[in-house]
């Protein structure tokens, strides 16, 4: 088991009197790929940024390697940062962009070390020829490999990466999410990686912690967080889901729009009032007299593999996945098995929904590829 190597322990901070950050707590373990996950606005890059010395914390402690650092610059902490926009230097070619932070260390590196170190850098990010070309030529993707380069050449013990591939068109970025994963294994540098995409941060991450509003929801291994949100908000931000009023009626019985439904949730009140978890693939669509519930289908969206379907029951929409096609207006019947429902305790997310299912549009354009400037790479 590595060890700790960082540790947040109550960082708390505000600007302009409103809480950004509420007491973060949180432990990263050496040579980690660990995944700060969230909505825009719920305090990852000010996390990233007390890590890296760019923001003080108002009150709590930094602790790097068992020593308090926050008073520590960030020139003198052993972290890097690559930022979304590559900062690269343009007057300076892809050699000179990556050397540049090696030349300017003390004691002094000879010119052979600095060529042999920005060599195995770059044949690290797979530009290995590229020296001498002009970083202004190159795609999105290759200047973020060059940035990348650049930040692991002087070999920092932890590497920041905001949102490092936002920029990119969504299969680039999907390579470059495992380049990025290899890269780390390969160099065993602890990353801590900053994004509000789901889907990324359960491809790459050992660790994924999903904020919400300042506060840290969960903590886990990608399984765990899909597997066992711990509330409505990491469960629907985490895949999309379908959140239901429920009550508990007793061990592995919920009532759900006036029917049981067994499941295999325990040790709530009798008739505790609960949110349901339904992940939409976790539906199966039957023949109407052989369903749990009857809906009708409302809308169809073919998503390659498979369909989106949106359900009216009684009045309220849920999403299914399935690679059955079912037209818009038809009856159908769904079937859950018991291990189809997650029951959680009632938080203060749900009641913004009230009972409404919470398939929400807001996250799909969070997670979708912000597909803006189509940068291809070669
Ligand atoms: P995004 O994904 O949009 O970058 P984030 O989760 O990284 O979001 P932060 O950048 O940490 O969020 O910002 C958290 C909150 O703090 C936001 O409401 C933001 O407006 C506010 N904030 C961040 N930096 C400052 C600052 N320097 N001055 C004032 N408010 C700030």
């Amino acid at each position: 088991m590595a060890k700790e190597l960082i540790r947040l322990e109550n960082c708390r901070k505000e600007f302009d009197g409103e809480v950004v950050l509420d007491s973060i707590n949180l432990a990263i373990k050496d040579k980690e790929f660990l995944t700060l996950l969230g909505p825009s606005g719920c305090g990852k890059t000010t996390t990233l940024r007390i890590i890296g010395g760019f923001l003080r914390p108002d009150s709590g402690k930094v602790i790097f390697d068992g020593v308090t650092i926050n008073d520590v610059p960030p020139h003198k902490r052993k972290i890097n940062t690559v930022f979304q926009k590559y900062a690269l230097f343009t007057h300076l070619n892809v050699f000179e962009n990556i050397a540049f932070g090696l030349r300017i260390q003390r004691p002094r590196l000879t010119e052979q070390e600095i060529t042999r170190r920005v060599h195995e850098a770059l044949e690290l990010v797979a530009l290995k020829g590229y020296e001498k070309r002009s970083v202004s030529q190159l795609s999105g993707g290759q200047q973020q490999r060059v940035a990348i380069a650049r930040a692991v050449v002087n070999r920092p013990q932890v590497l920041l990466l905001d949102e490092p591939l936002g920029a990119l068109d969504l299969k680039l970025r999907k390579d470059m999410q495992r380049e990025l994963k290899q890269i780390q294994q390969q160099v065993g540098i602890t990353f801590i990686y900053v994004t509000h995409d789901q889907e990324e941060a359960l491809t790459m991450s050992d660790t994924v912690v999903v904020m919400n509003k300042g506060e840290i929801q969960q903590i886990g291994t990608p399984l765990d967080i899909y597997n066992e949100p711990k509330n409505a908000f990491v469960a629907d931000f985490i895949g999309e889901s379908n959140i239901i009023d429920g009550v508990m009626v007793s061990d592995r019985v919920v009532r759900m729009y006036g029917r049981d439904f067994e499941c295999l949730d325990k040790g709530f009140a009798p008739n505790e009032p609960v949110d349901v978890v339904v992940r939409p693939e976790d539906i199966d669509i039957v023949p109407v007299p052989q369903g749990q519930i009857t809906g009708t289908v409302t809308d169809v969206t073919f998503k390659g593999m498979q369909y989106d379907i949106i359900v009216d029951f009684q009045g309220f929409k849920w999403l299914i996945q399935t690679t059955d096609h079912s037209p818009v207006g038809a009856k159908i019947g769904v079937k859950i098995d018991p291990d189809g429902f997650h029951i959680m305790k009632k938080s203060e997310y749900s009641g913004l929904y009230g009972d409404y299912s919470s398939y929400s549009a807001e996250y799909d354009e969070l997670s979708a590829a912000p597909d803006d400037g189509g940068q291809e790479d070669e």
